[in-house]
């Protein structure tokens, strides 16, 4: 069933920066949830996401009493 995401990468223990580094303690040769590429520039945390901020919601009040003018025309 496709999901529409692309296929995995097949991932090797060969291929992990722990091995590489002999970093790993785990004597299997399959590979695990710690599994990182082993880039030339070494381990990167992954990207987070960048806050946005509203501009337009802070400018704003969510509620205010109404104006003197509005509250004749609610009245009249
Ligand atoms: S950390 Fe996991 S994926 Fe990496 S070499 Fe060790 S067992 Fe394999």
């Amino acid at each position: 069933m496709a999901n529409g995401r692309a296929p995995a990468a097949k991932v090797s223990c060969d291929a992990c920066y722990f091995r590489q580094n002999m970093l790993c303690a785990l004597t299997d040769e399959v590979p695990c949830a710690s599994f990182r590429p082993n880039r030339p520039e070494g381990l990167r945390p992954p990207s987070q996401l960048r806050f946005t901020f509203r501009q337009e919601r802070r400018m704003q009040v969510a509620w205010a009493f109404p104006s003197p003018s509005e509250q004749v025309a609610l009245h009249a």
